[in-house]
């Protein structure tokens, strides 16, 4: 069945190969044919002026017609390399909208604009009245070719212009098979909010959860199984024509991680709670957890059960030590004073009340505020200007969400462990058991400053409490994995002051490059929410509420170097 598929991949997206020839200078200029030589100017991306010239002949449709090595017609190649006057410029002169590729996919230039996102071109041809549910060799619409792509917005497009999402191609296998199959995610959830069914079976009875447990496509198996649940629910474990599930796809394959996602979608009562037990609280899970950032209970409980002991040795050995008469000499076991007792009180209070307010708390998810609604009109709104064209001259681009189906706000991110959007998204803690945003932050931060305080004072009584007792070689080796966390919390004090201090998340500081609005007029990286160490503070400190915050978007284009941390309108 996959072989099949696998196979399809490789011949109806000619794409890749093709590509390869753009960077080659021809050997030799002067055996070049006139056709041959427009060819050349096209593919090595030539000025509007020199193509003009070459096709200033006395026949130019003879030129129009003519096709490369591998079967293109100059159309073709105008439509992928996305040049829309080229193209309306060879429209204009005769070229057919509608001619397929001479090799064995047989593409239209339409399907070529749209595997490479060329929105004008694909809007153009369109336009000029090529079919957008016209079909290649193997049976791929345009459409088919988008989501094979990854193209959300040529997707989008060609949808809102009357393609048919049913049309399957050789092998049964939809847009959405297609895009479930490629892991493109963005492409499932749009498919879905634009009324794709999410359980169709192909010629070989496997759904799109089939074909991305096949290849290991978590993001889209929790897409189809958690994401898209709110609308429609997806079968778990639908039979393909072999009598496999997902999941016995997924293990056939090894990809045991998507084996664990779709067991945890089982009742405990039908898993076993060894098998339970074994994806949630094992070592495994515990260093996939801390690795890949997934849901293991693991390092939260860890976290739990260390402060609990800590607080147990504490009250049961030192103060026991300290207030008991019977210890030490005159009723104080050993030099603490009792001042220094209540502030370890004290600061544990803090450390629990931190830790309870940053994993109960909301960290900032945009779902269920008002906000969402103008979100979610902004993202239809969004395709709507696809097809007039209108979105191309967006300055900033806009960053939608197809998990969530919102245009999503700067800063922001869809947390993919927690399944949501988050505004101010820092990171996901699995020590904390929550995604760290902009409302929790704050008591995120408080909790590292206050546990670290805690390791330390906790080991500066231990010191104290050995030089007066003897104590077996248990209590060292818990002052040694203590002092593990001192390291650990000063590590983590001093990366997030620094982050507050310079208005950055950990997200942003990690991926800072990749964020357009972090970018100057000049292409330099720079962070644009600077406003001064004290702002900076506030800002991370005193976030306003997800509803307070305009869905505007800024960079430096629009708002200068001195911004909040969340554009104000
Ligand atoms: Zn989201």
């Amino acid at each position: 069945m996959s072989g099949v598929i696998e196979a399809t991949a490789s011949t109806s997206v000619a794409a890749p190969a093709v590509a390869a020839e753009v960077t080659e200078a021809p050997a030799n200029e002067n055996q070049l044919t006139p056709s041959e030589e427009l060819f050349q100017a096209i593919k090595l991306g030539a000025d509007a002026d020199t193509i003009i010239e070459k096709m200033t002949v006395s026949n130019p449709k003879e030129l129009l017609e003519s096709r490369d090595q591998q079967g293109h017609t100059l159309a073709h190649w105008a439509a992928k390399r996305g040049e829309p006057w080229l193209l309306r410029f060879l429209l204009d002169k005769g070229a057919s909208v509608a001619a397929a590729s001479d090799d064995d996919v047989g593409m239209r230039p339409l399907h070529w604009a749209c595997t490479e996102g060329r929105m004008a071109c694909a809007r153009l041809l369109v336009d000029r009245g090529a079919d957008v549910n016209v079909r290649d060799k193997q049976g791929c619409t345009p459409l088919v070719v988008a989501a094979q792509w990854g193209q959300a917005d040529a997707a989008a497009y060609l949808i809102k212009v009357g393609a048919d999402p049913r049309i399957f191609d050789r092998h049964d296998d939809s847009a959405l098979h297609w895009a479930a199959y490629k892991g493109n995610v963005e492409i499932v959830g749009l498919l879905h909010h634009l009324g794709l069914p999410l359980d169709d079976a192909d010629a070989y009875g496997q759904t799109p959860l089939h074909l991305a447990a096949l290849r290991g496509n978590l993001g889209v198996c929790e897409y189809l199984l958690v994401d898209a649940a709110t609308t429609t629910k997806t079968r778990l474990d639908p039979v393909d024509r072999n009598s496999k599930r997902p999941v016995d796809l997924a293990i056939e394959k090894n990809h045991q991680h998507v084996r664990r996602f779709l067991d945890g979608q089982r009742p405990v009562c039908e898993r076993g709670l060894k098998a339970f037990l074994r994806d949630n609280m094992s070592l495994g899970a515990c260093i996939t957890s801390c690795i890949a950032g997934e849901k293991a209970r693991f390092p939260w409980c860890a976290m739990v059960l260390n402060k609990l002991l800590a607080q147990t040795l504490y009250v049961f050995l030192f103060l026991n030590a300290e207030f008991s008469p019977s210890s030490g000499n005159s009723g104080h076991g050993f030099d603490v004073p009792v001042w220094v007792h209540a502030s370890v009180i004290n600061l544990h209070v803090v450390v629990w009340a931190s830790f309870l307010l940053c994993w109960l708390g909301d960290p900032g998810v945009i779902k269920d505020t008002k906000a969402e609604g103008k979100l979610r009109d902004a993202y239809d709104a969004y395709f709507d200007r696809l097809v007039t064209g209108e979105r191309d001259d967006d300055a900033v681009p806009i960053k939608l969400d197809h998990s969530c189906h919102i245009v999503r706000p700067l800063r922001s991110k869809h947390c993919r462990v927690s399944r949501q959007c988050v505004v101010g998204f820092d990171h996901y803690c699995p020590y904390v058991g929550t995604t760290v945003g902009l409302q929790n932050y704050r008591w995120f931060y408080l909790y590292c400053v206050s546990f670290t305080l805690a390791a330390i004072q906790w080991q500066c009584v231990a010191i104290s409490y050995i030089k007066t007792y003897t104590v077996s070689y248990l209590f060292y080796g818990a002052m040694v994995w203590f002092a593990l966390f001192i390291l650990f919390g000063l590590a983590m004090v001093a990366y997030h002051t620094q982050l507050v201090f310079s208005n950055v998340t950990t997200n942003e500081h990690q991926n800072m490059a990749r964020y357009e609005h972090f970018r100057d007029s000049n292409g330099i990286v720079r962070n644009p929410f600077d406003a001064g160490v004290w702002q900076n503070v506030c800002d991370r400190f005193l976030p306003p509420r997800v509803d307070d915050l305009p869905v505007v978007h800024h960079s430096f284009a629009d708002a200068g170097a001195k911004a909040p941390l969340l554009a104000k309108a």
